[in-house]
């Protein structure tokens, strides 16, 4: 059997990378950025103030200050229409570009507060005081966003800041989702005897949008080799990668293997060394991974979150394709067995500095709502003994999400 990380490692020994496209900035966020951003201005493009006040040349201000005659106001978005000369000051406000002559900027709350005639001024400055320089947060040709990062709000402001309209993103994949199975209808629909609606259809959507790719739903297949083939096929024509679900153990219905052998790719079939998910069918088709993965619902997203989601992850460029782990404490006694390395749902609550890690309830791999209480899956290693209650444990996230029901109190 092969452990977790080595079948990761097969899985993205080879993954190509998907090409880029710009894309507006109203379409940015979330998307892995395909190539370096520079910027083509120095941030902020001029010398500005940063305060409301008055731009002076230091010299003008003894110790106890001086009068000064005020030549004229300036506002954010215009500019000085006369340079500060020696006994001269001009009111400036907050962004708006330095006057010619002056070297340093008074507070307001530091002089008379004058608008016409002249300002009286209450104190000496230093040179250079209060004043943004031009090029200080962004020289013109650095870098300010690498290839890879994952476009947050701030970071399309910051790309918008320097004048980008657009932004070179990796093409997101088209994921095809498919269910296998005789009993499994989509909801919607009536259920026969001894049927049940697919889950695996609606979470691999899910998880497939998460992850950064376009997920297809391709609905269910008939335990049938003829059925699973053409479905396999169709698959493999309009998508960058295939995701199916059920069908990959050694049961008698069980087409997938010998659907993907049909169709001429490549296949691996793995029994990971995990609990839940140890089927694992892997492949390709020509270019496209074909993931074959397990039929009870928390182990297709347990593999998914193990094996799918870093191989898109990685092709759309990201570094870091794992899930984020946070070190927890265990806050119950934990009773799998070692032998497999564990992924137990877990919730986290907030004690102090610390997560606490709660199971969610049953952990049979077909228990979805224990799945849906989970803010993240415990890793407990292949020999590890399982942890037992103020053990330091480690908690992948599956979705960050969680903290939002944390309030603030604002108590500090
Ligand atoms: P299999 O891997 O095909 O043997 O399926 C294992 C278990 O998962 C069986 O109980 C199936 O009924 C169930 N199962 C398979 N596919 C789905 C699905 N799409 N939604 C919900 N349960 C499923
Ligand atoms: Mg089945």
């Amino acid at each position: 059997m092969l452990t977790v990380e080595q079948a990761q490692q097969r899985i993205l020994a080879q993954v190509p990378r998907l090409s880029a496209e710009e894309v507006a900035l109203a379409d940015a966020y979330g998307r892995v950025l395909a190539a370096d951003v520079l910027s083509q201005v120095d941030v902020p493009p001029w010398d500005n103030s940063a305060m409301d006040g008055y731009a002076v040349r230091a010299a003008d201000l003894s110790e106890t200050g001086a009068t000064l005659r005020l030549l004229e106001m300036v506002g954010a978005g215009s500019v000085a229409r006369q340079p500060v000369v020696s006994g001269t000051a001009v009111g400036i406000m907050t962004g708006a570009p330095m006057p010619a002559g002056a070297d340093a900027v008074v507070m307001v709350e530091h002089t008379d507060g004058a608008t016409t005639g002249a300002v009286t001024v209450g104190r000496a400055v230093v040179p250079g005081v209060h004043i943004r320089r031009a090029g200080e947060d962004v020289a013109r040709g650095a870098t300010i966003l690498t290839a890879g990062q994952v476009l947050t709000p701030a970071r399309v402001g910051l790309a918008s800041s320097v004048g980008h309209a657009v932004l070179p993103v990796t093409r997101r994949p088209v994921v095809a989702v498919l269910s296998t199975g005789d009993e499994v209808v989509p909801p919607g629909q009536p259920l026969g005897p001894g049927q049940i609606w697919s889950s695996n259809n609606a979470t691999l959507v899910g998880l497939v949008h998460a992850a950064g790719a376009v997920p297809l739903d391709l609905g269910t297949v008939p335990d049938s080799l003829d059925a699973t083939v053409t479905a396999l096929r169709d698959a493999v024509a309009r998508a960058d990668a295939v995701v199916s679900t059920g069908g990959v153990s050694v049961g008698e219905y069980d087409y997938v293997k010998p659907a993907f052998e049909a169709l001429g790719a490549s296949m691996d079939f793995w029994k990971v060394l995990m609990k839940p998910g140890k089927p694992l069918a892997f492949g390709h088709a020509g270019e496209v991974p074909l993931f074959g993965l397990p039929g009870n619902p928390v182990s297709c997203t347990v593999n998914f979150l193990q094996f799918v989601r870093p191989w898109l992850r990685t092709a759309l460029g990201d570094p870091r394709p794992f899930l984020p782990v946070v070190d927890a404490i265990a806050g119950d006694d934990f009773r799998e067995r070692p032998g497999r390395a564990r992924f137990i749902r877990v919730c986290l609550a907030p004690d102090g500095p610390r997560w606490i890690a709660h199971r969610t309830g049953s952990q049979g791999s077909g228990v979805l709502t224990s799945m849906a209480r989970a803010h993240g899956l415990m890793a407990v290693g292949v020999e590890a003994a399982a942890p037992r209650v103020g053990d330091a444990v480690r908690v992948q996230v599956i979705d960050p999400s969680f903290l939002d029901g944390q309030t603030a109190d604002f108590g500090w």
